[in-house]
């Protein structure tokens, strides 16, 4: 028997669509029968995690007690990099998707508007329902942020303002100096919100959020340890704002939302420059073999500057996608992301990408001779 949930669901529930995470290694496994897919759908580090990391795991002895909540040496670390940060301008969460979760219970009433692009990460959106917010979402442009039709989205009632740089799922950034004439553009009440989760893969030319938070304080830089360090089960992500914004999400974090072990595999990936170094290498080399292999078959790639790709097909992503699936690759169908006509991959080891590459190209040829549904 079901319990009858209509009356006791809050009414921002009811129509809410809950957030789908890929197609799972398991899932592959269990329907096609594929011991080893190669899965380039959630922009997982293909070269595993940070050593360092582990090994600070290892060396942990004792669960027993309830760490410091305030985390203040490993809050002085994430601030150590940036002169005039220190700790009391970072908040640390159960990935940095629990900070986007803070930043609406802290500051968005019912009714209360955000505004963001579509497509982009899903959750900020997802979030926002659960909150009651209004999302205004502003198209693309050519793949990337319209930040002038984002500025005119704002209104009285604007609390936030989302930018996914480098955006997910197009893995487009946005222009510098548009990005510095928008931040100034804003009103000095609207929170500028910039999720940085893959900015450790931008090239020089991309912004560093905080250095938007140094001429506007009312800015929080979201980041997290799941994709440079490869620690995306520890679940750790991390923020930057002013004193007053982070003692506000501090107010409604729950206490020890980070865990030790979380705190000192952290502590550990940070200093671990090896990894990172090897970690942004092999990302350089599989966009080129990945951009080779578009170039070469004829089909359009969004320019990245992130660990994944989206890119064109001529049918319907949903249908690319699943026979890429029974072919043992997983890759994200564009359907689910607001990006129909496209695939999202991540980019994997050499090998991992040479898979992906092999199967499309074979793909190709079929949907190409016969084409299901022309997408975009
Ligand atoms: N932000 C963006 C834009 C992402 O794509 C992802 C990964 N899905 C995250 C945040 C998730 O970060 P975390 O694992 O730290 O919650």
């Amino acid at each position: 028997m079901q319990p009858p949930l209509d009356r006791l669901l809050r009414a921002s529930l009811r129509s809410f669509k809950p957030y789908k995470p890929g197609t799972s290694v398991d899932e592959v496994r269990r329907r096609f029968g594929i011991a080893n897919p190669v899965k380039l759908s959630q922009n997982e580090n293909p070269l595993g995690s940070s050593p360092k990391a582990i090994e600070a795991l290892r060396a942990l002895e004792s669960l027993s007690a309830y760490i410091e909540d305030d985390h203040l040496r490993l809050r002085a670390r994430l601030a150590r990099p940036y002169e005039g940060l220190c700790a009391e301008n970072v908040v640390i969460g159960h990935g940095s998707n629990e900070i986007v979760q803070l930043l609406f219970s802290a500051f968005v009433d019912p009714g209360d508007e955000v505004v963001m692009a579509r497509p982009t990460f899903s959750l900020f959106r997802k979030d926002a329902d659960v909150a009651g917010g209004v999302s205004l979402e502003v198209p693309l442009r050519e793949g990337v942020h319209d930040l002038e039709a984002m500025r005119r989205a704002v209104t009285a009632r604007t609390k936030l303002v989302f930018v996914c740089d480098p955006n997910n799922p197009t893995g487009t950034r946005v222009e510098r100096q548009s990005f510095f004439a928008f931040a100034r553009a804003l009103p000095a009440d609207v929170l500028l919100v910039i999720d940085q989760a893959y900015r450790e893969f931008m090239d020089g030319a991309g912004t560093d959020g905080v250095d938007l938070l140094a001429i506007r304080p009312s800015t929080v830089v979201l980041r997290t340890a799941s994709k440079i360090y490869g620690l995306a089960s520890l679940r750790f992500g991390y923020g930057y704002g002013s004193p007053d914004v982070i003692a506000a999400l501090n107010r409604v974090r729950l206490p020890f939302n980070v865990s030790e072990p979380a705190a000192a595999a952290v502590l550990a990936a940070l200093d671990d420059d090896d990894f990172f170094t090897r970690s942004i290498a092999n990302n350089e080399f599989g966009k080129a073999q990945l951009y080779a292999g578009f170039a070469r078959l004829g089909v359009h790639a969004y320019p990245t500057a992130a660990n994944f790709i989206s890119v064109a097909i001529p049918i319907a992503a949903d249908a690319a996608y699943l026979a890429l699936l029974e072919r043992g690759v997983i890759v994200r169908s564009g359907d689910g992301l607001g990006m129909p006509g496209r695939l999202r991959v991540s980019v994997g080891t050499e090998e991992e990408n040479a898979a992906f590459l092999d199967a499309f190209e074979a793909l190709l040829g079929v949907w190409r001779a016969e084409p299901l549904e022309v997408g975009r």
